[in-house]
């Protein structure tokens, strides 16, 4: 048992604040009866402006992957092509169950250092002529390497090919933490998660439907039950879902959207940048490499980090967790052992952070990693303006 609390600074689940803990420390009530009715309209409605959307958005009582597996399903027949860009492993794997699903995507490479392609992906589209290719996927802040791409960028290449595939688009790590724009940059369907940006803890996701989405659902998509949009329509315009939903989560959602506006999403996004600015000045005093090699592509929620030699990162992490009972990202897939993945996200404030960036650098020390002190220093001198 330590004493104070654990510094949880993995990409998600985030540290999630005291005030939702509370909010959902109640007595599940009727999910049929009046007082949900009202609980599920207000959410079902005060999201849209989280997401920046007129579309109907959809909750299912389901970890982010599930709200992935809606997406396809809904829109997708068997056999379609679906264009999907590396950007890391959260690509990868959504690249893996559209093929385990039956669908047949397109995976334009990626280095892992940087985001999609625009130019790229608007010469496939453009190759494409008559038009096999249903929908293009793309994950907007990949959590495995700290890389946002550029979703207006890729909605501009699909119109400039003149094509007609659906975008969809994965801000599970990006949503309430880095702006996403989901009309402004047209994203017929939107695939969101509620323990990162949201602050909540696991178990619900999302989808956003624009019309054109709803009229792929109508007319095709893949054999589906639980995950069928339809049949959330009606009950949902009730402030009801199909099935039971997750009351303490709603509970809990309630509260984080009065958070958030209570803030102001501007200022929400504005913290996010300025704690990931403070973060690369640590890396940089360190002597150490950031994984996203574009400046422009660095993620505001969470910093992925080289090791030196690239490799140590599980030794790092182990013994940060050991002395300073903090937990942060491990590498994933390509690049295990190679990066450690800070996540400065959801519920955060500066002297959490300098916390989060002490504990990285007496962790260096400890570990004996060949770096160059005053990471801390040069954070603390940006936050404080000085
Ligand atoms: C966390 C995450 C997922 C997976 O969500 P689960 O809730 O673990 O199912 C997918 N995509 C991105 C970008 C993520 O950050």
């Amino acid at each position: 048992m330590k004493s104070g609390r654990h510094f949880l600074q993995i990409p998600g689940p985030t540290n999630t604040p005291d005030r939702i803990q509370r909010a959902m420390h109640r007595a599940v009530i009727d999910h049929r009866g009046p007082k949900f009715a009202e609980l599920g309209r207000s959410i079902l409605e005060d999201l849209k402006a989280v997401f920046k959307t007129q579309n109907q958005v959809v909750i299912y009582p389901a970890s982010g992957t599930g709200a992935w597996e809606a997406a396809l399903v809904n829109v997708l027949s068997p056999g379609d092509k679906v264009l999907m860009y590396e950007t890391g492993q959260f690509a990868t794997l959504w690249k893996n169950m559209a093929q385990k699903l039956g669908f047949d995507p397109v995976f334009m490479q990626g280095n892992w250092r940087t985001g999609a392609n625009a130019e790229a992906i608007e010469a496939q589209l453009t190759a494409d002529t008559d038009h096999k290719i249903k929908a293009v996927c793309v994950v907007h802040n990949d959590t495995a390497t700290g890389i946002t791409s550029d979703i207006a960028a890729v909605r501009a290449a699909i119109d400039t090919a003149g094509h007609p595939a659906l975008l969809i688009a994965d801000t599970i790590s990006s949503l309430g933490s880095i702006d996403f724009q989901t009309d402004a940059w047209g994203v017929d369907v939107v695939v969101a998660g509620s323990q990162k940006g949201l602050m909540l803890p696991p178990g619900l996701s999302f989808n956003t439907i624009s019309p054109k989405a709803w009229a792929a659902c109508e007319a095709g998509g893949d054999r589906r039950s639980y995950w069928d949009w339809r049949d959330m329509a009606a009950p949902n315009e009730q402030g009801f879902f199909p099935y039971t939903p997750a009351t303490t989560l709603l509970y809990g959602l309630r509260e984080a959207l009065d958070m958030l506006a209570e803030e102001g999403l501007q200022a929400v996004f504005d913290r996010h940048a300025r704690h990931a600015g403070a973060t690369r000045k640590a890396v940089d005093a360190w002597g150490l490499n950031i994984l996203a090699s574009n400046p422009a592509e660095r993620s505001n929620s969470l910093t992925a980090v080289l090791m030196p030699d690239e490799k140590g990162a599980n030794a790092l992490r182990a013994e940060i967790l050991d002395s300073y009972d903090m937990s942060l990202g491990t590498g994933l897939n390509k690049v295990e052992d190679r990066v450690f993945r800070i996540g400065h996200l959801g519920d955060f404030n500066d002297l959490m952070l300098m916390g989060t960036l002490c504990g990285v650098e007496m962790g260096l020390m400890r570990a004996k990693v060949d770096f160059q002190r005053g990471g801390a220093q040069a954070a603390m001198e940006y936050l404080a303006g000085a």
